[in-house]
C-alpha cells in the first residue's frame, strides 16, 4: 500500500499515516491501494464530483482512500481510520456481519456520533474509527464495542 501526498499539508506526515495503518490488522488494509491527500478542489478540477464540506473518502474504482481535508492531528486520525473503516465494511468482514450490524446493532439506535444516524455504512464507519482512537468511549455502548473486539479485529 502507498501513502502519498501527505507532504501538501502540516497537519500529518507521511510516517504517521503509515504507523496509524500498521496498528490495524493486516487484512483490513491488504487491498488498499493507496492512502493520498488531495484538496478536494484539486479533484473537482478533474471532474471528479466532491460532496461539500467532505472530508475524504473511499474510491473503491481505485482501491484508494483520498483525504480531502485536515486539520487537527485528532480530527485526521478520526477521519483516516473512519474511511479504512468503509473499506472494512465493504470487504473485509463479509455479507454475514455486514447484514448483523444492519439488521441488529444499527436500528438500535444508540448511536456513538450524529453522522452515524446517517445509514448503517457511516455508523460502521464511525464506530470503526472511535474503537481506534477512543475505545473507552466505544465501550459505553458494549454491543458495538464488543462486535468491533470479537468479530471484526480478530480478522487478522
Ligand atoms: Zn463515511
Amino acid at each position: 500500500m502507498i501513502v502519498k501526498d501527505f507532504n501538501k499539508q502540516r497537519i500529518l506526515t507521511v510516517n504517521e499515516v503509515a504507523n496509524l495503518v500498521k496498528k490495524l490488522p493486516k487484512s483490513h488494509f491488504r487491498g488498499i491501494q493507496s492512502i493520498l491527500y488531495k484538496p478536494a478542489i484539486e479533484l473537482r478540477a478533474m471532474d471528479i464530483p466532491v460532496p461539500l464540506n467532505c472530508k475524504g473518502g473511499f474510491y473503491a474504482e481505485y482501491r484508494s482512500i483520498i483525504i480531502h481535508d485536515l486539520q487537527s492531528r485528532t480530527m485526521s486520525e478520526h477521519i483516516i481510520f473512519h474511511e479504512i473503516g468503509h473499506y472494512v465494511f465493504h470487504t473485509v468482514i463479509g455479507s454475514y456481519l455486514r447484514k448483523e450490524w444492519t439488521t441488529k446493532l444499527f436500528p438500535q439506535r444508540n448511536f456513538i456520533t450524529d453522522y452515524a444516524r446517517l445509514n448503517p455504512h457511516e455508523d460502521f464507519a464511525e464506530s470503526y474509527a472511535v474503537y481506534m482512537c477512543e475505545p473507552e468511549r466505544l465501550a459505553r455502548i458494549p454491543a458495538k464495542f464488543q462486535f468491533m473486539k470479537n468479530r471484526v479485529f480478530t480478522i487478522v
